[in-house]
């Protein structure tokens, strides 16, 4: 059957019109025909069109154009102060470096453009005069959920080896499975990913992470997954003889990673690496159990290196490494002892050290009575957490009601005293030996202070 008509924007129309009242052939392409086939509105409507960046000028010389991409035939054109790309059809030239195609050539065949494409999901043109172009069976792996190489899967990938990361990720965010042979393909030529600029790998695993179905693609696809983060492939075989353990350390990854849905792609990282030190810690015992003495610490160490390798910036970072190290510290369920971790590590990092836990604890046994004692903890520091928070409760020193500016004026401290000063207030405010007023905090300073740093 026939898919209805494409419902485009008037701007794409008037763009598609114009060319076509030039000459040109010109369609829409990509993304936004299998999101408006999948039934999902397009976040963006590329187009394709025979004419050259030059005869697009000409067609479009009384609209402002931006040469995005001008090297490989692509022009943006302001419209309704939306910007549309338009890429001249176009082949690629030899890959020599897996990624980048030597030189790109310009082409009047619609067809052979399509060609070029990685999925046949991606290789369907559409304009309002043609219908839909589908030479190589998009639509009905669209219809089908399937993900499949245009033309020999290996081929293609060997060109390009940034488009078997796209597979997965176009798998674990539309829930597509990927066809079989393509899949043997992204599996046999995995190692080429090296190849690929490691901030690209980065930003096609955190759309991957935040895909709704990424639980079974990294269940599906191991090997590819330690290609991009080898610290992984310890676990895929790593025991977990445990009381509080129903799992293996690899299910026991992948279930925390699964709780952690809808989450920040971030937090899923984490989730996917808090273990990875569980190998190089693990010991046996007499009776056959497993322990991972000292493995957050491990594990942190190992994920300030992946977090490195993929190039995050150094806050997604510290985070990642921060998270990991806590991720099995303990803390009574009591409001002193939230107070001093809001304080050490602040509230955005509590909710998702907090977040982390709750996954965590429940992929763990949940009949387990610590495990239930635990479950119960981690709720109630959560409670106390937003309700401290809620309140105002003072444990930073930009909280305090005496800055180092008054401690300046009103009392002959200087330089790094003030910075002591001002932490010994926070402490003694966070205890509740002294409220959090100017007038109380200066009195505090100046008999309980003051005489024991002079
Ligand atoms: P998204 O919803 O993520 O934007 P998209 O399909 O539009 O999905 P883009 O990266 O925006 O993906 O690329 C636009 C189109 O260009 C794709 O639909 C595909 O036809 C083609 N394309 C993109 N990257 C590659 C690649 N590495 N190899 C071959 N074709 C590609
Ligand atoms: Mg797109």
């Amino acid at each position: 059957m026939t898919p209805a008509p494409m419902a485009l924007p008037q701007a794409a129309e008037t763009i598609l019109a114009r060319l076509r009242d030039a000459g040109y052939s010109a369609y829409i392409v990509g993304g936004s025909v299998r999101d408006s086939l999948r039934g999902v509105l397009p976040h963006d409507y590329d187009m394709t069109t025979d004419a050259t960046p030059e005869e697009m000028h000409e067609v479009f010389r009384d609209y402002r154009l931006i040469d995005t991409g001008i090297r490989h035939g692509t022009v943006a054109v302001m419209m309704n102060r939306e910007q549309y790309e338009i890429t001249t059809f176009r082949v690629d030239g030899d890959y020599l470096d897996c990624r980048h195609p030597d030189s790109v050539s310009f082409t009047r065949s619609l067809r052979e453009d399509l060609a070029r494409r990685d999925f046949t999901m991606n290789a369907i043109a559409y304009s309002p005069e043609d219908g839909y172009q589908d030479p190589f069976g998009g639509i009905m792996d669209i219809e089908r959920g399937i993900i499949r190489a245009v033309g020999d899967p290996e081929t293609r990938f060997r060109e390009d080896a940034l488009r078997i990361l796209r597979a997965l990720r176009f798998s674990a965010t539309l829930g597509f499975e990927i066809e079989e042979e393509t899949a043997r393909a992204a599996s046999h030529t995995r190692e080429l990913i090296k190849n690929v600029s490691r901030e690209r790998i980065r930003d096609e695993l955190m759309k991957l992470l935040a895909g709704e179905h990424c639980i079974e693609v990294l269940r599906r696809f191991p090997d590819i997954l330690a290609t991009v983060i080898p610290a992984l492939a310890p676990l895929y075989d790593c025991p977990q003889n445990s009381l509080y353990h129903l799992y293996p350390v690899w299910e026991h990854t992948l279930r925390v990673v699964e709780g952690l849905a809808n989450q920040p792609p971030l937090l899923r990282l984490v989730g996917l690496l808090h273990d990875v030190g569980k190998p190089a810690c693990r010991t046996t015992d007499a009776k056959g159990k497993d322990h991972f003495k000292g493995h957050p610490e491990v594990s942190a160490e190992i994920v300030e290196g992946v977090m490195r390798d993929l190039r995050f910036d150094n806050k997604n970072r510290e985070t990642a490494v921060l998270l990991t190290r806590i991720h099995d510290l303990r803390i009574p369920p009591r409001e002193a002892d939230v107070l001093r971790l809001l304080s050490e590590i602040g509230y955005e990092n509590f909710l998702l050290w907090n977040d982390l836990q709750r996954a965590d604890n429940n992929a763990h046994d949940p009949s387990n009575p610590v495990i239930i004692r635990g479950k119960q903890n981690i709720a109630a520091i959560r409670r106390l957490g937003e309700e401290l928070q809620s309140r105002g409760a003072c444990y930073r020193l930009t909280d305090l009601a005496l800055t180092g500016k008054d401690i300046l004026a009103e009392t002959c401290l200087t330089g790094k005293a003030v910075g002591e000063a001002l932490g010994l207030l926070l402490g003694a405010v966070m205890d509740g030996r002294v409220t959090n007023t100017r007038e109380a905090l200066l009195l505090y300073l100046r008999t309980e202070i003051l005489p024991t740093l002079s």
